[in-house]
């Protein structure tokens, strides 16, 4: 499962939100709860997929694209303000075929510009986007609403047009970069993720370096690195696989990359204050994360006070390769 892994938490989280995706996800048709992610609300609005990527399973595990009612993302996005959430995090399968099932049919534009309009709500941050659905209305208004968190996180999965080809993902890597560069301009302060395969079948030399220097020169400013594994039953998997070892080396060339750049990212942010969550205390370490997708250790007093789920003004003191210090200010 390729889409909405790695979009809305940190590393650390990670498993945690894909066991919570795939709890929440329940059988078709079943209502879809709110999760208490202790720190920040995920609330699922869709599930399923229409999409037949050739890489894929999740259309045949998770069925067709359903989603819930705008009028019951509301309640849930309402009750989930009322314990206290600050940010809400709006998940789906395929986020961006929001609404396309209801009868009559509704947009992900419009579900956004509802919630948006929820008292009390600081921050909305949006799970993986598809870049094949994203008009241009959304994208501007995803670009410009304040509310909505500086991170954008999409699946891209490769950029080479041949293997998007056999991906079965008709997009072009020129839409890709126009997208990212648009969100870039809009929002220099983004955090700008994607998922990416790489070592997918018949996935050339050539392929790759293309793959390795779109990823470099783009505004992304981390990316999640699959090697691609054959899911049994998926047209991919029937198709001449890429040695092992070639695709170690060039998943951890990759990996290098997106570290490289990360680093960089944060970098651009020392010494400057953020909005942020605190999604984590334990004892008297605590964490925030901010609305562009930094995870700050607190250090300091005022920090100590901060309590969970709080939203916090935060300013990066430290960052290194491994970690970011700052405090509440
Ligand atoms: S869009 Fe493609 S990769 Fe994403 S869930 Fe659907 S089939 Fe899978």
């Amino acid at each position: 499962h390729y889409e909405n892994v790695s979009a809305i938490v940190p590393n650390a989280a990670k498993e945690t939100l894909v066991r919570e995706l795939i709890s929440l996800a329940g059988e078709t048709g079943q209502k879809i709860q709110p999760v208490n992610y202790r720190s920040r609300a995920l609330v699922k609005v869709q599930d399923g997929c229409d999409a037949r990527c050739t890489f894929c399973l999740i259309p045949y595990l998770r069925g067709p694209a359903r989603s819930t009612p705008p009028q019951d993302v509301i309640r849930q996005i309402d009750r989930v303000i009322e314990r206290g959430f600050k940010e809400v995090v709006v998940a789906g399968i395929h986020l961006c075929a929001y609404g396309q099932d209801l009868t009559p049919p509704e947009t992900l534009l419009s579900l956004l510009q509802e919630i948006v309009k929820r008292p009390g709500l600081s921050l909305l941050r949006l799970s993986s986007l598809d870049p094949r659905l994203l008009p241009e209305d959304l994208l501007e208004f995803i670009a410009g609403e304040d509310k909505i968190c500086s991170h954008f996180h999409l699946s891209l999965q490769h950029a080479s047009p041949g293997v998007l080809k056999k991906m079965g993902r008709r997009s072009r890597p020129e839409e890709y970069l126009e997208i990212l560069n648009y969100l870039h301009d809009q929002r220099p302060e983004a955090s700008l993720g994607a998922d990416i395969i790489t070592g997918f079948p018949e996935e050339s030399e050539e392929d790759y370096l293309f793959l390795k220097k779109f990823l470099e020169t783009s505004p992304l400013t981390y990316f999640h690195v699959f090697s691609y594994s054959p899911r049994p039953g998926t047209p991919a998997a029937r198709w001449p696989g890429v040695p092992e070892k070639i695709k170690k080396d060039r998943a951890d060339g990759l990996r290098k990359i997106s570290r490289e750049k990360n680093l960089a990212f944060k970098l651009k942010f020392l010494n400057q204050a953020r909005r942020a969550i605190v999604v984590r205390k334990k004892g008297d370490r605590a964490e925030a994360l901010t609305d562009n997708y930094i995870k700050v250790i607190l250090t300091g007093n005022k920090s100590q006070e901060a309590g969970l789920r709080q939203l916090v003004p935060v300013r990066i003191n430290r960052v290194t390769a491994t970690e970011v210090t700052g405090e509440v200010v």
